[in-house]
């Protein structure tokens, strides 16, 4: 006799990307045990609604968890421009205290689980103005919330670190309590020879620590600025490949073509990958500019030819930097499109891996995606397939982790005909 496999969750009908048949797909502790198209067994757990989309939950590589929400406690930014945010976060920053840090930041870690995010790598300002304040916020925020989501923490010196004396050592104590990640902000130095010292210092920190290294580089329009060869020279040289990240690299839309051709090409071989923030860069630069405008981007289609990891992440919400933000992939994945100009199919996967495979690189993590054998942190979209999960920003109608259903949406929308006719259940803008 033939006793039929009990799982601990069972997915039923869903269809995957590259699949034409829709699937079940059976989790046993916290892994994806079987995908396949008439699973036997059944599960302690059974969700079934026929068609719904199936992709590996979403991975956020860059967030500032310790500033957002912070905009209704802020002056105006009279400007709009990225020091005068920068010269009214001090003040926000003075003030802070870990216990308010905490709830702002968990709001928005709720948002993004909602939105089908199971993994947040943070920045946290590290330095002298806030001191510890910010990462014990962002330590207690996660600890809150750590049935929902992971938190990966980076120890970030946004006022420099010459320009700050105090903060290194800062830094290593933030690598003692909570901070896995070395963040930078090497172009915020005074002098290209004091960037090359932060890049350093920096590297220095993350070996001393057996850790990854994700640094802010080149967040401004100056062609001058060019801390990302520093950061590339430096990790080939440390053999640090594969575990450094360059965040922003907005100066890279003003360089000539041919010294980026050359940057892109030594990081894609130094092993350092990137992460475009394309909403919060639309908005901040450029904005000395007349007319042709720099839009403030890497230069995402070439390095994707050059055969870098490019993820895309939300920076910013409701901040000094910037006013909207949802904290969800999808919408920062759909401006990435527009500003990048993402538009053929092969392009607009591209995107969608910029939130998911590509920012689990970044993140360095193991298992993820959905085959057997890979973790179960799942996000199941109302929509057919991924192109129009993103054209739609699809409702996430279930998110999974590790195996438990963690959050549900329900949108049920009608239509109201003169006629009296009443249509239930319509996908929000979906024409069919
Ligand atoms: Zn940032």
């Amino acid at each position: 006799m033939v006793v039929a496999r009990r799982f601990d969750l069972v997915l039923r009908g869903y269809r995957v990307a590259g699949r034409p048949q829709t699937v079940d797909i059976a989790v046993s502790d916290g892994i994806i045990a079987a995908i396949t198209e008439s699973l036997d067994g059944g599960g302690d757990v059974e969700v079934a609604v026929g068609g719904r989309l199936v992709a590996p939950a979403f991975v956020q590589p860059h967030i500032h968890l310790d500033k957002v929400g912070t905009l209704p406690l802020l002056g105006e930014n009279r400007t709009g421009t990225l020091a005068e945010a920068i010269e009214i976060l001090h003040r926000t920053k003075r003030a802070g205290t870990p216990e308010e840090i905490s709830e702002r930041a968990g709001v928005v870690i709720r948002q993004a689980v909602l939105a089908g995010t199971t993994i947040i790598r943070t920045h946290v300002d590290v330095d002298t103005i806030g001191g510890l304040s910010p990462l014990r916020g962002v330590v207690r925020a996660a600890r809150e919330h750590a049935d929902l989501c992971d938190v990966q923490i980076v120890a970030f010196p946004q006022e420099g670190i010459l320009r700050d004396p105090g903060t290194l050592e800062l830094m290593d104590q933030a690598m003692r309590e909570g901070a896995t990640v070395v963040g930078g902000m090497p172009h915020w130095e005074s002098s290209p020879d004091d960037s090359a010292r932060h890049v350093e210092a920096c590297l220095d920190l993350a070996q001393r620590y057996d850790a990854d290294v994700d640094m802010h580089v080149d967040e401004t329009d100056d062609a001058d600025s060019r801390t990302l060869a520093m950061l590339v020279e430096a990790t080939a040289r440390r053999g640090w490949g594969g575990r450094v990240t360059a965040g922003h690299c907005c100066a890279m839309a003003a360089w000539e073509d041919g010294y980026a051709a050359d940057v892109i090409m030594d990081a894609v071989a130094a092993g350092v990958m990137f992460v475009t923030n394309p909403a919060t860069n639309l908005l901040l630069q450029g904005r000395a500019d007349r007319e042709p405008r720099r839009r403030g981007l890497p230069r995402v289609k070439e390095m994707l030819r050059a055969g870098a990891v490019v993820a895309c992440g939300q920076d910013c919400v409701q901040d000094g930097f910037y006013p909207f933000g949802a904290a969800d992939p999808l919408q920062t994945a759909l401006i990435l499109c527009h500003a990048a100009q993402l538009s053929l199919p092969a392009e607009i996967d591209h995107a969608l891996e910029s939130i998911s495979g590509a920012a689990a690189r970044v993140l360095g993590l193991e298992g993820y995606g959905v085959d057997p054998g890979c973790f179960a942190d799942l996000v199941v979209l109302d929509a057919d397939d991924p192109h129009e999960a993103l054209r739609l920003t699809a409702p996430r109608r279930w998110v999974i982790r590790r195996g438990s259903v963690i959050a549900e949406t329900d949108v049920r929308t009608s239509l109201l005909r003169s006629e009296g006719h009443r249509v239930h259940g319509e996908r929000p803008h979906r024409i069919s």
